[in-house]
């Protein structure tokens, strides 16, 4: 009766662990889908175009990309704060 008894607890102890064990892993994969979505915004973010102006991100169509061959360097400003970088050099 003893022996029976044990062997029915180590029944519930090893499914409580493999329980556990399920949990673990459930909650392992939640993260990894929490840090995949991270990623994808970390490199939406350096996807995104910083204004030299008003120093905003530029959504993708506002930008103006201007090239400097002299440094080798680009400057990306919105459409509007390059027209007024121009009306402001008249
Ligand atoms: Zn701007």
């Amino acid at each position: 009766m003893r022996i029976k008894m044990q062997g029915y607890d180590n029944r519930i102890y090893r499914k409580t662990q493999i329980e556990n064990t399920m949990n673990r892993l459930n909650s392992l994969k939640f993260k990894v889908t929490e840090l995949r979505i991270k990623c994808e915004k970390l490199k939406k973010l350096q996807n995104e175009k910083q204004c030299k102006n008003c120093r905003k991100t530029i959504s993708q169509g506002e930008e103006i990309t201007f090239k400097d061959p002299a440094r080798n360097i680009e400057h990306d400003y919105h459409k509007n704060c390059f027209k007024s970088l121009l009306s402001n050099l008249k």
